[in-house]
């Protein structure tokens, strides 16, 4: 509108100038080197604004004839990028399929028409990988180091590939350039610590995971539990050195990290009541005792009450089973105690409220020994014991992670190589390996290591 109105008072003023230039044209004469020009002042006026006009389109015509060879070299570079970009695309689809020869044509196309290394050298890494040829693979992972903005992922590659080869210590050096690299990464930081529990550098798999839980990869709980274990571990290279004052202060953190932890709590009941802390060692006893039963406290809860014999053995096992009654191992604990001390009916009691829903191996065998030591009965101490090879297992260290089970509580599952994955319960009912479960069940109540 105002562009209109503006146009309009332009083409006025011409107008009037036009009419006024044409009422009063005047006389222009030019001499130049013997010729002479007579015209009128308007004509000539309208000649230069011609002549200037045609200069004008002239010079941009120019200008853009100037252009055209760079607008049809990026045309060129465009169309170029976008097949790389395709054969890019191409090849990552061709190694998510597992299509080696198609993702190693690819690669080279797009390594070709890109011209860019970073960009196609982890394809390249990727696709050599998937045809087998392990140092193509590591030599593209190793060429990536060298530039900043691929070293990442050249490390992760090189990880992946020492952990694949079992390379634990060259694995755990990559782990550590991953680390510090990108500290808030989960996968780098898990990996990390698995390798360091490995290499059983406690110390050192500490700090990644208290780092861990101040980045929010692991939660308080978890963190709070792996840092028990760890100072149990701790604490038992301690012991494996002599060092008891040592031993003792990694057992009281453990247990304070976490009461739950079995293996740090039935140590420290044990140490306790060894070093003549009877009652605190009784209280610790009592409390995990309330939360959840476990037979390896039953001898140490008879030591911390300075049970002297048998009789009082069966006293404090009472004391014990009347804080979590009904338990299964409040009944046995008594009714093992009363065995020894030769009460065959409060044995008898508590082995029959036990095998209450099913009896399990170890009530078999209690209830084999009683017919044997009570009345002699061979045969009905025959009968239990064939019960006993039938029964369910007992409880034992299960591996969450693989199911395995072991009678002695490990930091590592032997098996999985998994990281505080025991739990106490009873592992799955496998026929024909009753055998080997028995010997485990005998032992479990003791598996834990000998105080010394
Ligand atoms: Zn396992």
């Amino acid at each position: 509108m105002l562009r209109g109105l503006w146009l309009l008072v332009l083409l006025g003023a011409l107008a009037s100038a036009a009419a006024w230039l044409a009422d009063d044209p005047g006389d222009v004469t030019l001499h130049w080197r013997g010729w002479r020009l007579d015209t009128s002042f308007s004509l000539l006026l309208g000649a230069v604004v011609l002549i200037a006009v045609a200069a004008a389109l002239l010079y941009r015509l120019w200008i853009a004839l100037g252009r055209v060879p760079g607008r049809l070299t990026k045309a060129r570079d465009e169309r170029r990028r976008r097949r790389g970009y395709l054969a890019l695309t191409r090849g990552m689809v061709a190694v998510a399929a597992g299509d080696a020869d198609e993702a190693r044509r690819q690669t080279r196309r797009a390594d070709v028409l890109l011209g860019d290394p970073p960009l196609t050298m982890l394809l390249s890494a990727q696709a050599a990988r998937l045809d087998g040829d392990k140092r193509a693979a590591g030599n593209f992972f190793t060429a990536m180091l060298g530039r900043p903005e691929t070293e990442f992922l050249g490390v992760r590659g090189l990880l992946i590939q020492a952990m694949n080869d079992s390379d634990e210590d060259k694995a755990l050096d990559l782990a550590h350039r991953a680390y510090s690299l990108r500290p808030k990464s989960e996968w780098v930081a898990s990996n990390l610590f698995d390798l360091q529990v490995r290499a059983g550098r406690w110390v050192e798999a500490g700090e990644t995971l208290s780092r861990s839980v101040r980045h929010k990869l692991v939660s308080g709980d978890a963190g709070r539990r792996g840092r028990a274990v760890i100072r149990y571990c701790l604490g038992l290279e301690a012991r494996a050195r002599g060092d008891g004052a040592e031993y003792l202060k990694a057992l009281l953190k453990a247990h304070d990290l976490d009461p739950e932890f079995i293996p740090a709590a039935v140590s420290l009941a044990r140490r306790l009541a060894a070093d003549a802390k009877k009652r605190k060692a009784a209280s610790l006893i009592e409390r995990a005792w309330r939360r959840q039963p476990h037979p390896g406290f039953v001898e140490a809860y008879g030591e911390a009450s300075g049970a002297k014999d048998a009789l009082e053995q069966v006293a404090a096992a009472q004391r014990l089973a009347e804080l979590n009654p009904g338990h299964v191992e409040s009944r046995l604990a008594v009714a093992a105690a009363a065995l020894d001390a030769e009460l065959w009916d409060e044995a008898r009691k508590n082995l029959e409220a036990a095998a209450g829903d099913g009896a399990s191996a170890r009530v078999c065998r209690l209830m084999a020994r009683l017919e044997e030591q009570e009345g002699g009965d061979t045969s009905a101490a025959r009968e239990w014991l064939m019960r006993a090879s039938m029964a369910d297992p007992e409880p034992a260290w299960v591996c969450d992670s693989c199911g395995n089970w072991v009678a002695e509580w490990t930091a590592l599952c032997g098996k999985c190589s998994e990281f505080d994955s025991f739990v106490w319960r009873a592992p799955p009912h496998v026929l024909g390996l009753a055998g080997e479960g028995e010997s485990i069940r005998l032992a479990s109540p003791d598996a834990l290591p000998p105080e010394s």
